[in-house]
């Protein structure tokens, strides 16, 4: 049987404000922050208190709506979600129900099959609920309430059931984050939980004209996570499916020890919320003026900064991806290229996305805190484009550069890593070994190929590492050649 999956996501982002969503109170990070320290009677759900709605996060709401290509509401309303919960202090959650802030959008995402469009379903504007902690003191069961994130302004952003593979979930999900990082509105730091991600997942006949039945997965808190779920419930539903049974519609967990999903909850448990209008705001209206503002001071998004970079600097779409996944790297990639000379801006991508890159996530730093700023690593790739020094000694600088702060020159000068490119020097270092390796030289006219390298690489080591390799190249096949007996095959 030929089965095709097909998925849906609901992604819940805090919006970073300075203040919570209907009140005053700071917003703070949850893992950081004294338990119940940013908490007032309004998002303590005391009786009497009224919400204020922030505007900031209104605006940060538009930011991604209009990012998304959506349709915005001129007017949108708030509802009341009604669910007992000890972390939901006031009982119900403000939500966007029927008439959320904005719809039909799309996203455009990159996929190892070519570019795919997922289109966005909704766009709507909620706040987060508190955060509870089950622990056990003196073998006693307590569950802890932290009202520090309840009210902080959430914005949830649902696809259309338009994804079909893990991959793709994972790559929907990351454009995602790289979006909200571009509109500065979300850290999209998944670790603290400040963008969650719940995939809905069916499978289907691939003939079928009507979708399947879906369960949605909870809790995941890293890409690699969600890929691994999402994968693992199309395998679970396909053999459900396979064996001629039926997908029970219910929510489930992630266990990331096991690499398994479980029943959370199933459908007849799902709560009635009871939606109705939140009688303490008015309707929100968005007008013309205020769109036109937002979208007037929106940056360069990914998708675009993907497609001037391999028109202007003629990186290929993979390399353009890696740069422009994050803000902050794009921008290290630009100062870099600009601040090159002799190097190709293509050669600059290879160095950050290569050495340097690996060099950060061994000290486990952001770009933004690099030892190495983009005009010393354009000095030293310069060096490179100019001959003066091999890759080799380049790596080496490097690496000093990103410990000492050095510059490129400095380090050079004082190691002694300029390239000799001195043919006759290198003639003489090849000459040498030719003679002091009778026999190698002898099994490499025999046939035995490789022995080529093994000379080359005896060069280089007379050469401490500095000699320019094409000469010592050039010049060990011109004496090979020269010296090759005349029977040799
Ligand atoms: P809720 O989960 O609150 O009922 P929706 O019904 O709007 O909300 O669906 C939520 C998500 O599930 C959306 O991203 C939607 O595309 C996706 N979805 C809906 N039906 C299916 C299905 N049969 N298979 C896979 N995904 C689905
Ligand atoms: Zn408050
Ligand atoms: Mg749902």
């Amino acid at each position: 049987m030929q089965f095709k999956p097909v998925i849906g996501l609901e992604v819940h982002a805090e919006l970073a404000t300075q203040s919570k969503m209907f009140c005053a109170c700071p917003v703070v990070d949850s893992t950081q922050a004294e338990p119940n320290s940013a908490v007032c009677p309004v998002c303590a759900g005391m009786p009497g208190t009224l919400p204020v709605l922030n505007r900031r996060a209104v605006e940060y709401g538009l930011r991604v709506a209009l990012a998304l290509e959506c349709e915005v509401a001129p007017m949108s309303i708030f509802a009341r979600k009604n669910y007992f919960y000890p972390d939901l202090p006031k009982g119900y959650q403000i939500s966007q129900y029927e008439q959320p802030l904005a719809r039909n959008g799309r996203l455009i995402i990159q996929t190892s099959q070519g570019e795919r469009t997922i289109r966005i379903r909704r766009v709507h504007l909620e706040e987060d609920t508190g955060k509870l902690t089950h622990c056990q003191v003196n073998g006693e069961s307590y569950s802890l309430v932290d009202l520090n994130r309840a009210g902080i302004p959430l914005l949830e952003i649902v696809s259309e059931p338009d994804l079909h593979t893990a991959e793709e979930v994972r790559l929907y999900a990351m454009a995602l984050r790289s979006l909200l990082r571009y509109l500065g509105v979300n850290s999209g730091d998944m670790q603290k939980g400040v963008m969650r991600v719940e995939p809905n997942i069916s499978v289907r006949l691939s003939d079928s004209p009507t979708l399947g039945v879906r369960t949605e997965i909870k809790n995941l808190n890293s890409f690699r996570a969600l890929e691994r779920a999402v994968a693992y419930e199309i395998q679970r539903q396909s053999e459900i499916l396979s064996r001629g049974e039926e997908v029970i519609q219910e929510t489930r967990g992630w266990d990331e020890a096991q690499g398994k999903t479980f029943v959370q909850r199933t459908k007849e448990e799902a709560e009635d919320y009871r939606y109705f209008p939140e009688p303490d705001l008015p309707p929100l209206i968005v007008d013309e003026k205020l769109i036109a503002e937002i979208r007037a001071s929106l940056p360069e998004l990914p998708a675009a900064k993907l497609q001037r970079f391999q028109l202007q600097y003629g990186l290929n779409a993979y390399s353009a991806g890696v740069l422009t996944a994050e803000p902050a790297v794009a921008e290290f990639f630009e100062q870099t290229a600009r601040a090159c000379q002799a190097a190709s801006a293509k050669m600059a991508a290879n160095w950050i996305s290569g050495e340097l890159f690996g060099l950060l996530n061994q000290a486990g730093l952001e770009i933004e805190a690099s030892p190495v700023s983009p005009t010393a690593l354009a000095e030293l790739i310069d060096m490179v484009a100019r001959g003066e020094i091999n890759q080799n000694a380049a790596k080496t600088t490097l690496v000093e550069m990103f410990v000492g702060g050095e510059t490129a020159q400095t380090i050079v000068v004082a190691r002694g890593l300029r390239q000799i490119s001195d043919a006759d020097q290198i003639a003489q270092w090849v000459q040498r070994v030719l003679n002091e390796n009778p026999e190698q030289v002898a099994a490499y006219y025999k046939g035995k190929a490789t022995l080529a390298k093994w000379l080359f690489g005896q060069v280089m080591r007379l050469a401490k590492g500095r000699a320019n390799p094409q000469t010592i190249q050039e010049e060990l096949e011109k004496q090979l050649n020269a010296r090759q007996p005349p029977d040799a095959p």
